[in-house]
């Protein structure tokens, strides 16, 4: 190792966050000023370096925003505001945009230029030399009043392979107007690994400059091409939460993080706070209002999720063969899916995670072994239904019984006229404790009715589940060669408020597969409170 690399080394890698401003840009999300301040008080917790928070001058939101965050104690992060070079022909100083960052109050502004000679020839409709200028002056005109200035060279990767004189000499003129990073952009997302690393590895060796990477997905190459960055020299990162962005998103904060810190050995963030990964993720999901990706490396619910018998004894012995890294260093957790294929390590695996003593009785842990057999035979699975599991072993463990008794319930389904939505009603009677309640309730569709109706007898009996509600319902058919014949799963996912959890049910009939996960739902709730 040359003495240069052995010092690059040992320099931090930047995180820069643009969840507020690319990450508002993605079809589905559109954040408030309350979610914008709120996020960026999480990101600041969690240890970003920079936060972009928008265009200062764009609409009343983020004026406002900027206005309020300035007013906030940010512990760590740094919240940059976000501009385009003056316009041709114009002056920085008389430029509405970079005048509105100083009105800002912020400390940090990144400045947004073309360095793709066709799109200065296209888009802008005006010369090379005079694109040079507003990088120059637009950067220098910031740097007089900030404390630092990113220049964010837009389609850079693009423009290199049109014309890397011009390209470069974009760069050049960022970096002697004094900006503190030069981040390469690749804005259409239509790099791949080797292109970025070596257009950075050659700029890196042309410009004295720290350089940074800002990579769209529309590749699905964003992460990797901003690992590719960092290898070549880039020390700033950019990026989403979660990836989330215009099209198909940007650099995924979520697995870059993790990915330049553990498989880099490059530092970007304290250790105790790269364990609140998956808590960061979770904390910008909700407050997108997007339900988190169960298959999100490092941070999602199935990232280190072991289904196979083989696989799960495996990871028991040695961790290493199915999880790249310890799912704790991220936050996340270990989990063992219960399925046909596995045997008796999962169950006692499952029976730990419930704190469940299978010991407390002999032979439970056969019974557990040979009902689950049977019942997936049946076409049950409890992959996704832990609650139903969970009933399951406790029934075998010797378990409470039954709160409630079902003495029969009956579901109506009318359609009058064609034009008239249907009509469900169902009726349900139970019995506790010698007591027999019978009730009637609409809904919209059968099992919404009768949904309606189980609560409404029980909830006199049990208080409790006037918190529960069903917050997600998926029916499967199965073995669809018997035709109407063949049986349907239903999977029915239940929250309080406080936990979620799920239950699964199975039958020819559709409304008696959902009564079983209803139940299963509710004897939860009352069991396991
Ligand atoms: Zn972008």
């Amino acid at each position: 190792m040359t003495r240069t690399t052995a010092l690059r080394k040992r320099e931090k890698i930047q995180l820069y966050d643009t969840t507020l401003r690319d990450g508002d840009q993605s079809e589905y999300i559109h954040f408030s000023k309350e979610d914008k301040l709120r996020i960026l008080e999480v990101l600041d917790e969690f240890g970003m370096d920079y936060v972009e928070g928008g265009w200062t001058a764009a609409n009343p939101r983020d004026s406002a925003f900027f206005r309020e965050a300035g007013r906030l104690r940010l512990r760590h992060c740094r919240l940059v505001a976000f501009a385009l070079t003056r316009r041709a022909g114009r002056k920085a100083s008389e430029d509405p945009g970079l005048r509105s960052i100083l009105r800002s109050g912020v400390g940090v502004a990144t400045v947004v230029g073309k360095t793709w000679d066709m799109q200065v020839r296209d888009a802008l409709r005006s010369s090379l030399a005079e694109n040079l200028r507003m990088i120059h002056d637009s950067v220098s005109y910031l740097k007089k009043h900030l404390d630092e200035v990113f220049f964010d060279a837009e389609h850079f990767f693009d423009g290199f392979l049109s014309n890397p004189e011009f390209a470069v000499r974009c760069v050049e003129a960022a970096r002697d107007a004094g900006a503190d990073c030069v981040i390469l952009c690749d804005t259409n997302g239509g790099m791949i690994p080797s292109q970025v690393g070596r257009t950075v590895g050659e700029v890196a060796a042309r410009v004295r400059v720290p350089l940074g990477i800002h990579a769209h997905n529309d590749s699905d190459m964003a992460v990797a091409n901003t690992i590719a960055a960092v290898e070549q020299g880039a020390v700033q990162v950019q990026g989403t939460m979660n990836g989330y962005g215009e099209r198909c998103g940007n650099a995924n904060l979520a697995s870059v993080i993790p990915n330049v810190q553990i498989k880099l050995g490059r530092h970007c963030l304290p250790a105790r706070k790269l364990v609140r990964l998956r808590e960061c993720s979770r904390l910008v999901a909700e407050l997108a209002n997007q339900s988190p990706s169960r298959h999100q490396p490092y941070v999602g619910d199935s990232a280190f999720a072991h289904k196979g018998g083989i696989h799960v004894s495996a990871v028991l012995r040695d961790p290493r063969t199915y999880e790249h890294v310890p799912p704790e260093s991220v936050g996340n957790h270990r989990r063992f899916l219960v399925s046909d294929l596995s045997g008796k390590a999962t169950v006692e695996e499952k029976a730990r995670e419930f704190r469940l003593d299978l010991t407390k009785k002999e032979g439970a842990l056969q019974e557990i072994l040979d009902t689950l057999k049977g019942m997936e035979i049946q076409g049950y699975r409890y992959e996704g239904a832990d609650a139903s599991f969970e009933l399951l072993m406790r029934k075998a463990l010797g378990g409470k019984k039954k709160s409630f008794k079902l003495l029969g319930f009956r579901v109506l389904d009318e359609k009058r006229q064609e034009q008239e939505p249907p009509y469900s009603e169902a009726t349900v009677m139970i019995e506790t404790d010698g007591r027999v309640e019978h009730t009637a309730a609409e809904g919209e569709g059968p099992v919404n009715a009768l949904d309606n109706a189980l609560r409404k007898a029980l909830e006199k009996f049990f208080p409790q589940l006037k918190t529960v509600r069903l917050l997600d319902y998926k029916v499967r058919v199965l073995s669809a060669g018997e035709g109407t014949s063949s049986r349907v799963r239903v999977l029915i996912e239940s929250g309080d408020g406080a936990r979620k959890w799920s239950t699964v049910g199975v039958s020819h009939n559709i409304i008696e597969a959902s009564w079983q996960a209803l139940l299963d739902a509710i004897e939860y709730k009352l069991q396991i409170p």
